[in-house]
């Protein structure tokens, strides 16, 4: 069975070649850590979980490297610290520490590594100081920028004109540019940000820019040439364009060297009534919010739900759904004792090749359905295949006594929202809308509340 992956650079689906099958090695663009995760920022890290899981299930585990870095040094973190009156070094850890377990509730793996920026600022100078020396960088007031007029093929990854891309960048056009599209390598930090002596012979110190993080992480734990970078659909242009831009430019002559990586993938966006969720919007739900209400594996599943390239649309009736679905399946694992008859038993093969199709998930979630029917139905069988199937996934991991005794967290329970269900419930009911009126009251109950109708009216009480 092959795999295929889609390559935003080609623009097509093509069969996927390791440069190496021993050593498969990807890349995925991890959290600037000031703030908590949103619902959104998880795409990314469950998808590219999945295709991990994939990858390691197909090559080998031992024969995958996965990098996931996380952004340590950025102006969002030293404004937020500021803010918090905490250090910088307080807010990343603290930061970190939360990412780790909101994430670990997803069923995530832990990547083979996880790179921090601040760790690789010796990267990065030497990265910049090749860009210079090559005539693809210039220092302009206490600046290392890089000059994209330098590389002939800039913007062969978003395939976007300079002056759509011009536009897009929204870059503010600092006087000391050459070119309004040249980007910032490395700045000069004020009395109170981090700093570090810089390269190029500059004397005041300074930080590294967001790019070049990537590119120097990438190079020294993945080398020149890799495999698969990833991240979201955003980051195609400019922070992908530039990685591009920095990585082959320092490590050969852009115009002939193989790109930074074989496959870029990207996933769409997660949006709320049909705009991105982003912090910048104010329309952002935290994974840890979420966690309150919903078990983090109804949350990896209604995430698979859709195919990563589309954009998904982020309900609570989704995740109610995709939370039955959950209790279905485990309800057929509930007399399935043994781990050992789960060791003999092969993936679906239909599971399998949809997820070699690009990560066709809704596909492979389907078949996972026909097999929770067959198990259903009595064959032991389908629900060890089903077992062993949705756990390439992530899924059905856990113990389905663990699963059933999951509870929302009492301190999440909005009582307006509450309040406002039962007013709809007994509006349907007054219409004789009884299966809108059953629906309410199960959404009722997926968040832990329990309703009694009496001659007061109805009352709800927590499960
Ligand atoms: P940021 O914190 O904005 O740098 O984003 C971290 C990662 O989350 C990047 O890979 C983004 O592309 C991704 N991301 C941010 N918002 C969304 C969203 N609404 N839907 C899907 N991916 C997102
Ligand atoms: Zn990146």
């Amino acid at each position: 069975m092959t795999l295929e992956l889609y390559n935003t650079l080609k623009r097509t689906k093509h069969i996927f070649k390791p440069i190496d099958p021993q050593n498969v090695r990807m890349y995925v663009c991890g959290p600037t850590v000031y703030d908590y995760a949103h619902i959104g920022n998880a795409r990314p890290i469950i998808i590219f979980d999945l295709l991990f899981r994939v990858l390691r299930n197909y090559y080998g585990p031992e024969h995958i490297t996965y990098a996931r870095n996380i952004t340590d040094v950025d102006d969002k973190i030293n404004k937020r610290a500021e803010e918090k009156n905490i250090s910088i070094y307080q807010l990343t850890e603290q930061t970190i520490e939360q990412f780790h377990q909101d994430i670990s509730a997803l069923n995530v793996l832990r990547p083979t590594v996880e790179p921090k920026a601040t760790d690789h600022i010796t990267q990065m100078k030497i990265m910049i100081e090749c860009l210079e020396e090559k005539g693809h960088a210039y220092v302009a007031e206490d600046h290392v920028l890089f000059h994209v007029p330098s590389m002939e093929n800039y913007g062969k990854l978003s395939g976007r004109s300079i002056d759509e891309m011009q536009a897009g960048a929204r870059v503010e056009v600092a006087p000391y540019k050459k070119d309004p599209m040249d980007f910032v390598l490395w700045k000069p930090s004020k009395e109170g940000e981090p700093s570090w002596p810089s390269p190029c012979n500059i004397n005041t110190s300074g930080r590294p820019g967001w790019h070049i993080e990537c590119s120097a992480m990438a190079a020294e734990h993945l080398g020149e040439n890799f495999d698969i970078h990833g991240g979201g659909i955003d980051l195609v242009f400019p922070h992908h364009e530039n990685e591009i831009a920095q990585s082959t430019c320092a490590h050969g002559n852009a115009d002939t060297t193989e790109q930074m990586a074989n496959v870029w993938m990207h996933n769409g966006f997660l949006q709320v009534e049909g705009e991105k969720m982003s912090k910048s919007l104010g329309n952002f739900i935290t994974i840890y919010d979420t966690l309150q209400d919903w078990p983090g594996e109804a949350v990896r599943l209604t995430m698979l739900q859709t195919q990563y390239r589309q954009p998904i649309n982020w309900t609570a009736k989704g995740l109610s759904e995709s939370k039955k679905q959950l209790d279905k399946w485990y309800s057929v694992l509930k007399t399935e004792e043994t781990d050992k008859q789960d060791h003999d038993t092969a993936i679906c093969s239909e599971v399998l090749s949809a997820l070699h199709d690009d990560l066709n998930t809704p596909k492979a979630i389907s078949h996972l359905h026909s097999l929770y029917k067959h198990a259903f139905e009595g064959s032991k069988e389908a629900a060890h295949t089903l077992k062993v199937s949705a756990q390439l996934m992530g899924l059905l991991d856990q113990k389905p006594e663990h699963w059933f005794a999951w509870k929302p967290s009492r301190t999440s329970l909005n009582e307006a929202q509450i309040a406002e269900l039962i007013i709809a419930r007994n509006a349907a009911r007054k219409n004789k809308d009884f299966a809108e009126a059953d629906r309410i009251r199960d959404e009722l109950i997926d968040m832990g509340i329990v309703l009694k109708d009496g001659p007061e009216g109805t009352t709800w009480s927590v499960s």
